[in-house]
């Protein structure tokens, strides 16, 4: 399987996604830092800990619910900037994982870590 891409436009992409995997990482410091210092001072960083009982929770908790929410994401998203850093290792970083046409380029300038092209993107999120 060959990429469909050249070998310095996969390093470039490769770079993007370095620096964005570093970027969120260090939101996600500290938001995490931020989210458990509010009511968990002696947390020990595990964000199992975190209560999520809506019922146990006022509404003065809002903001470290949102906090929480946006940690997740950016975790998935942190977990698809590695899948993605993997396939350009194995070559099939730019293919769609479903149908395996080529990722068009604008699409993965727009979205490096996508493994869908959009209309798989599309057909995926209608489901
Ligand atoms: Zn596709």
């Amino acid at each position: 399987m060959t990429s469909a891409l050249k070998s310095d436009e996969l390093e470039s992409f490769r770079q993007t996604l370095h620096t964005l995997r570093a970027r969120l990482r260090g939101d996600l410091d500290q938001m995490t830092d931020e989210a458990l210092r509010r009511d968990q001072p002696q947390s020990s960083g595990n964000l199992s800990n975190v209560p999520l009982h809506m019922a146990d929770v006022g509404t003065e908790n809002y903001d470290q619910e949102f906090t929480l929410s946006l940690i997740e994401n950016e975790s998935l998203t942190l977990e698809e900037i590695q899948e993605a850093l993997n396939r350009i290792d194995s070559g099939r970083f730019g293919r769609c994982e479903e149908c395996d046409a080529a990722i068009p380029k604008p699409r993965l300038q727009a979205l490096p870590y996508t493994r869908h092209c959009i209309q798989c993107a599309r057909a995926l999120e209608s489901q």
